[in-house]
């Protein structure tokens, strides 16, 4: 048995607070539509993921979809009918002649447990069509012009889920008769199975599988995974680095990735940010992997007037490849002058994204030495910082 996944990802809806259809939304750092190829690519059964994208979408889907094993994405058409017909064309030269099978799933389900996908597998084995579906909890009202005007009896009422899944064959002919017929008004693909004459089961859904349709989901969503990032790891560990750079003649000096005018630069191999360098060693003190002169030694000629953010980068790249995350980071600058203050933002916001972590996760902060020392005598700048990463436990 041959089994593709369709995923529908072709609707244009633009929801309130929101720049981009839904399906291309980040939620937890990763577009839906990612996530829910991710989930079908990672499940054996799966031989074939195809993805319909509206027209117009196709640099946001190249974008989203940037990696992943999966052939390029057909285009849909005016209507999520239009769209699956367009996908199941696509796939038609890649399914064997009557034992193909597809599952037909929207996009914007993205917490879709893979135990629905087998449930509708299985049930495929007896029958051309299956669909993961929920009984009707809450007592089910018709109402007109806000007036009930009838109890509906809620036994045997389901609430449809996706994937939908269907013996490949049936389910082409199914829409091309409905497509031949001037029927466009179907919701989804069981009913043009029904419509069509066949027989086609339900199993059980999940309550997790829910349909992303408003910002407020939208919201809810990213919110459930950031809970999660911190969640899954509850390995916290507090790194802490501390750097030094002299100050020689020049015009500017690079503090926390930002350009600010001097009347000194200050002495390094690399651009000498003794701020970003001081986080970095935080972060690679959290890890207890080293520090950044044994990771990027000053004797290699590689990194002369190198950009600070390399370093920082390979720490935050250390952390991912641990499974961790960077919770906080935390900078202090000490020097007399260059005044920092009106420079704080553009730091943050540099190392924020350099880091890949909110801004409101990192704070740089600056103090004097009240003149005395070499900071207060103007001799150069020092720098302190603390990093807190989660890894996983274990
Ligand atoms: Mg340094």
């Amino acid at each position: 048995m041959a089994v593709a996944a369709l995923i529908v990802a072709a609707g244009t809806g633009v929801r309130a607070g929101r720049d981009l259809p839904k399906q291309y939304v980040e939620i937890g750092g990763r577009p839906v539509l990612r996530r829910t190829v991710e989930i079908f690519l990672s499940h054996r059964p799966v031989d074939r993921v195809q993805v319909v994208i509206g027209p117009g979408q196709e640099q946001l889907a190249a974008k989203t979809l940037d990696g992943l094993d999966i052939p390029a994405p057909v285009i849909g058409g005016a209507t999520r009918q239009q769209s699956v017909m367009n996908g199941l064309a696509a796939l038609s030269a890649h399914m064997p002649p009557r034992e193909g099978t597809v599952l037909i799933h929207d996009a914007a389900r993205p917490f879709l447990p893979v135990a629905v996908i087998d449930r509708v597998l299985n049930a495929l084995a007896s029958h051309a069509g299956a669909i993961p579906a929920l009984a009707v909890a809450d007592t089910l009202k018709r109402a007109h012009d806000g007036l009930i005007t009838a109890t509906v009896a809620r036994a045997d009422l389901f609430a449809a889920q996706t994937p939908q899944g269907f013996d490949f064959d049936t389910i082409r002919d199914a829409h091309q008769k409905a497509a031949s017929a001037g029927r466009h008004d179907f919701t989804d693909d069981a009913a043009i199975a029904e419509w069509s004459g066949h027989k086609v089961a339900v199993v059980e859904g999940d309550a997790r599988n829910i349909k992303l349709t408003t910002a407020d989901d939208l919201d809810a969503a990213d919110r459930h995974f950031a809970r999660q990032a911190f969640l899954d790891r509850p390995d916290v560990r507090v790194g802490q680095g501390f750097d030094v750079h002299a100050f020689v003649p020049g015009d500017h000096v690079i503090l926390c990735g930002v350009r600010v005018p001097h009347d000194r630069s200050l002495l390094g191999h690399s651009d000498a940010d003794v701020g970003m360098h001081a986080l970095t060693d935080a972060i690679l003190g959290a890890l207890a992997m080293g520090d950044i002169g044994s990771h990027f030694p000053p004797s290699d000629p590689k990194w002369k007037g190198a950009a600070s953010e390399i370093f920082l980068r390979a720490a935050i790249d250390l952390v991912h490849a641990r499974g961790g995350v960077l919770a906080h980071g935390d900078v202090t600058l000490i020097c007399e002058r260059p005044k920092i203050r009106a420079h704080v933002d553009a730091m943050r916001a540099t190392l924020a994204g350099i880091a890949g972590v909110p801004v409101e996760r990192i704070a740089v902060k600056a103090t004097t030495s009240e003149r005395l020392g070499f900071t207060g005598r103007g001799e150069g700048i020092a720098a302190l910082a603390t990093a807190t990463v989660r890894l996983p436990a274990g």
